[in-house]
């Protein structure tokens, strides 16, 4: 059982966190996104940083180069391997992200643009937050349009911050001071994250620009910080499969198609596997395992390369026949040689009602 393999799992042997970005519509949580993939050339950025099927993958080389110039002394240790970030921003695929009620996504980015406060999208989100009790830290986007603003570009915010005039820092003050209240009023303990002495008690909010990539290295250490002291217990590599469906899409020459987050255990093809569909459970064997080809791979055909074997946590698209009534968010459970396949279609179908609800809610 799932239990069993965590037990057996060591606290050394991490997986890499599953990241939601997630906010009000215009905050900037896409140009956030983009901003943290582009690798920066000149300053020999490593690549490493691969783009998966629904998702983005940062490997620890990417994450410590990202934010080395707020680590200069390397005091921060990453414990993590990497930080898997979910492509598509917002409460979709948040909500999609999650099986019987904890959500598969360990921590999330809620931005809020420091121009508007909170708006309702956001409150949204944070109730989704405290629902499923996902720790986050908040980016306070768009500190470039503070009057009078001076940008250093990728810089770290307190660095920044310093070098601005007086009335720059004041109307800063203003807007955090404002936005800690916002917070309160919806019951959570805020702080600017250089101050927060506990990330337990108070939520950090992180002061980014996605033009100038100011307050990005913050983000990116604090988001592994984060995750590091609240959820060493929880992510744990373990072999036990736990795999969600995102999203199902029809691709010309391959069908009917399941974009999967595989957030424990691993996947070969050829695997028996279990998953809901509106006419019923559907059990098939994994076809293909693909993932997208890189540009450099030009001898490549398709847009996709084949793996033997994915290993969490990742992204990754599977062709298989039955496919066409699978239904994003179910989860996928892997058949093994020992198991009853009726008895994990029985356990699969019992998440058809939330599933089902949700659906003709949305
Ligand atoms: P999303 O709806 O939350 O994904 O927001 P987008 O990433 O699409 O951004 C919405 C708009 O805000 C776009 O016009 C962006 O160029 C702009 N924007 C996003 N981030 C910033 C920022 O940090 N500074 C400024 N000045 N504009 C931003």
């Amino acid at each position: 059982t799932i239990a069993d393999a965590r037990a057996a799992a060591s606290k050394d042997n991490l997986r890499s966190p599953i990241c939601c970005i997630l906010g009000h519509v215009d905050t900037g949580k896409t140009k956030l996104l983009d901003k943290i993939r582009q690798t920066n050339v000149q300053e020999g950025e490593a690549g490493g940083i691969t783009q998966q099927i629904g998702a983005t993958y940062f490997p620890v080389e990417a994450l410590e180069k990202k934010t080395a110039v707020v680590n200069a002394d390397n005091a921060f240790k990453f414990k993590i391997p990497g930080l898997l970030i979910i492509d598509t921003p917002g409460h979709e695929s948040f909500t999609n992200l999650r099986s019987r009620g904890s959500s598969l996504c360990n921590i999330a980015i809620l931005v809020v643009d420091i121009m508007h406060g909170l708006e309702p999208q956001t409150l949204e989100s944070m109730r989704l937050l405290r629902d499923r009790k996902t720790p986050f830290i908040v980016a306070l986007n768009k500190i470039d349009r503070l009057y009078g603003w001076k940008q250093i570009a990728n810089n770290g915010f307190r660095e920044s911050l310093a070098m601005q005039n007086k009335g720059v820092q004041n109307e800063f003050a203003d807007r955090l001071e404002k936005t800690k209240i916002a917070f309160a009023e919806q019951g959570f303990n805020s702080e600017v994250f250089y101050e927060n002495k506990s990330m337990a008690r108070n939520v950090s909010l992180v002061p980014t620009s996605a033009h100038t990539g100011e307050g990005i290295p913050d983000m990116l250490k604090l988001i592994t910080q984060l995750t590091q002291e609240r959820m060493a217990g929880q992510l744990m590599y373990i072999s036990e499969v736990e795999c969600t469906v995102l999203e199902v899409k029809v691709i010309e020459g391959l069908g009917t198609t399941i974009d999967v987050v595989l957030t424990n255990g691993r996947l070969k093809e050829g695997d028996r596997i279990v998953l809901c569909g509106t006419e019923g459970p559907i059990a098939t064997n994994i076809r293909a395992l693909l993932t997208p080809a890189e540009m450099k791979e030009l001898r490549v055909k398709s847009a996709y390369v084949h793996n033997k074997e994915v290993k969490a946590a990742l992204g990754v698209k599977i062709t298989a026949n039955g496919l066409e009534n699978a239904i994003a968010g179910s989860r996928l459970l892997l058949v093994k040689e020992d198991d009853d396949e009726e008895e994990l279609m029985d356990d699969v179908m019992s998440d058809l009602e939330n599933l089902l609800s949700k659906i003709s809610t949305s």
